[in-house]
């Protein structure tokens, strides 16, 4: 009897074991129905056997899922995503599963998010700077090898992905482009399709439908498409002629999937592109320290492009203001409000950016000092208008607007700092007759949304953008000249020991939307630490100084990229109960110290979110030098923490952790 080993997706440490029936063709990497517990779900078969070791009864498989079988080379990525992330065979091998649809008639190609170049389309001519970044990138064609591609923005990376791109599919080959954001596919897949002849694009990201995405994947596994533009999940996707892999804004946090499987697609893109024998392609204006690093050391080569690609773009000046009363109106400085004036006169276009969606962060009481907090997290409650209530933005929980204190009953409630609806609602009452449009998650929730705003920006319809961190990213408007940055300041408070990191990136790529064409741009940042060297790289347009200062500064505090760490992260409703299983887990780590003598593990303490939902949260950090001293250790840690009693207690290993 041949029996199939099946990982189930389900968060079990094991495969599980059925018995093929007469006549089913199962062989491992194909998607399969199975029961388990009596639910049905799709596992994916990791190997087969000509007969049942364990003697036990088992049940049957009960038909294949109508997947492409996947190849050996997938099926290993999710081996490794297991063993490295210490994730549940069954959930990593998931990450693999393509959505399963019931196909109805079949698809015509035209369809699907797809698109053939126009006949008339012409690849772009590089500059020298670019030409060299080519050369360094196509130097490892057909074999592996990173390069970081480090271009301030506007400096044409995109020019340089396309043509190695081209190069890759005229030997024959497939290309798969990593971006972070789906809101900037679309654009992305239309350079694309303008710069190559005769390529098929395909885009693979969560807001497409189980149909779209499904007929995507078949056409990356059946080799049809020549490039695939995904999000992180694309990582996992079948690509036989593979042959190289582009990661655009390497250094984004969205690369990282923050639950269930914490992988991280670019870590895994190269791992992937070295099983394969493929170049990969690291962009970025900002890269990450981990990235950094490598290049430093030369493991990684280093490719840079330092001047914007349009000879007619300068970089734009960088002016501070400190946020004194007086100056400041409604939030807005004068010297911001006279920029944007300047803009409207002639007809330019300005972008206000501030990181905080809603109206004001908080509501505070006059008398008494009282805060909205959230009940349920350790959070403020943010104050929002239309409609008017008191929301929490990590649980969504909202109440209404309190008339009076709770606490002492006075009514003069004051709200708190600014969001974008409070400073849409400054700028409205200052420029009546300005076009003004907010972009925040509150109003950008679908991808035509986000469209009709970039349509509006592009056919000057709008004079003032108003934003969260949603328009940082990537898009390229001509007339856009001026640049206000406000409430950039509160992250210098942030415990998070990337918090600088992010911040300089955040700043840069904000500034990077100023004066992209022949009119030169200005960047207005409201701050009262403008000596901070987060500012400073900003103004002096250095990034890479920047990043080596804080790559010594990790060094000696001993944090990322010097060390790896791994977080044992509980919650529980009750602290007691957190408390008293990390305590025994922090034990199991101390009986393994002699073991694994590299490994240093930490006592228990709070998240930097100490509440959330309504579960108390607190973690435990293991760190070490090197990252195989500590990938020894953790499968052991797991293991030991996994006969823990956790009965009440949630718990999970967060890998290489983005947030704390
Ligand atoms: P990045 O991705 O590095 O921010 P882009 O690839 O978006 O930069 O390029 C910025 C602008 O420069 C775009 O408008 C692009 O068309 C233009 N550009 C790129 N390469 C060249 C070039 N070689 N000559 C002239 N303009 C270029
Ligand atoms: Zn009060
Ligand atoms: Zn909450």
């Amino acid at each position: 009897m041949a029996v199939a080993h099946i990982a189930m997706p389900v968060a079990a440490w094991q495969v599980f074991d059925y018995w093929v029936p007469e006549g089913l063709d199962v062989a491992a990497g194909d998607v399969v129905h199975a029961r388990l517990a009596n639910r049905r779900y799709a596992g994916v078969v990791t190997g087969t056997s000509a007969s049942n070791a364990s003697g036990v009864a088992l049940q049957p498989v009960e038909a294949l899922a109508g997947v492409a079988r996947l190849p050996h080379e997938l099926l290993a990525l999710a081996s490794f995503v297991s063993r490295y992330y210490q994730a549940p065979p069954g959930l990593a091998y998931a990450l693999l599963v393509p959505p399963i649809v019931r196909v109805r008639k079949r698809r015509r190609a035209e369809a699907v998010d797809a698109q053939r170049a126009s006949p008339d389309s012409d690849a772009p001519t590089l500059n020298d700077a670019q030409g060299n970044a080519l050369a360094a990138l196509v130097a490892s064609e057909g074999a592996f090898g990173v390069t970081l591609l480090h271009g301030i923005t506007g400096s044409g990376k995109t020019n340089v992905y396309l043509a190695a791109a081209e190069r890759a599919i005229a030997r024959g080959g497939q290309v798969l482009v990593l971006v972070p954001e789906i809101n900037l596919t679309p654009q992305f897949a239309h350079r694309v399709s303008r710069a190559l002849h005769g390529a098929r694009t395909v885009a693979l990201h969560s807001a497409l439908s189980s149909g779209e995405r499904r007929a995507n994947w078949n056409a990356a596994a059946d080799g049809s498409a020549d490039i695939v533009l995904a999000t992180r999940l694309g990582v996992f996707a079948p690509l036989p002629r593979l042959a190289l892999i582009v990661v655009d804004e390497e250094h984004d946090d969205s690369f990282r999937q923050q639950d269930g499987v914490r992988y991280h697609a670019r870590d895994l893109a190269i791992w992937r592109a070295q099983r394969r024998n493929v170049p990969v392609a690291l962009g970025s204006a900002t890269p990450s320290l981990e990235t950094w690093v490598q290049a430093k050391r030369a493991r990684y080569a280093l490719a840079s492009l330092p001047a914007r690609a349009d000879p007619r773009a300068r970089l734009p000046a960088i002016l501070f203001v400190p946020n004194r009363s007086g100056d400041v109106h409604d939030g807005v400085s004068n010297t911001l409000a006279q920029a944007i004036g300047e803009r409207l006169a002639r007809g330019e276009q300005s972008l206000v950016f501030v990181n905080r969606r809603g109206y004001a962060p908080s509501l505070k009481c006059s008398a008494c000092n009282w805060q909205s907090e959230c009940t349920r997290c350790a959070a403020r409650l943010v104050v929002h208008r239309a409609p008017a209530n008191l929301r929490c933005h990590h649980c969504g929980h909202t109440r209404p607007l309190p008339r009076a204190c709770p606490e002492c009953g006075n009514v003069d409630l004051l709200p708190q700092g600014f969001g974008t609806q409070r400073l849409e609602a400054s700028l409205r009452a200052a420029f009546p007759a300005a076009r003004i449009a907010r972009v925040d998650r509150d109003t950008t929730r679908t991808r035509a949304a986000f469209a009709n705003v970039r349509d509006a920006v592009e056919n000057l319809d709008l004079d003032i953008l108003i934003g969260t961190q949603m328009l940082a990213k990537g898009h390229d408007f001509d007339r856009m000249t001026l640049v206000g940055v406000l409430g950039a300041d509160n992250a210098l408070y942030s415990a998070d020991f990337r918090a600088t990191e992010r911040l300089a990136a955040l700043l840069v790529q904000v500034a990077g939307r100023a004066g992209r064409a022949e009119r030169p741009g200005e960047v207005i940042v409201q701050t009262d630490f403008a000596e901070h060297p987060v500012y400073r790289a900003l103004a002096s347009h250095d990034y890479a100084r920047f990043a080596d200062e804080l790559v010594r500064e990790r060094r000696a505090a001993e944090l990322p990229p010097q060390t790896r760490i791994a977080l044992l992260v509980a919650e529980a409703h009750a602290e007691a109960d957190v408390g008293r299983f990390l305590d025994a887990a922090f034990d199991c780590a101390r009986e393994l110290a002699d073991a694994h003598p590299q490994v240093e593990v930490f006592p228990p303490v709070p998240a930097a979110m100490p509440r959330r939902r309504g579960y108390e949260r607190a973690h435990v950090l293991a760190q070490s030098r090197g990252r195989p001293a500590l990938q020894a250790f953790l499968p052991a840690w797991r293991e030991a923490i996994g006969r823990v009693p956790s009965t009440r207690v949630r718990w999970v290993l967060d890998v290489d952790p983005t947030s704390f």
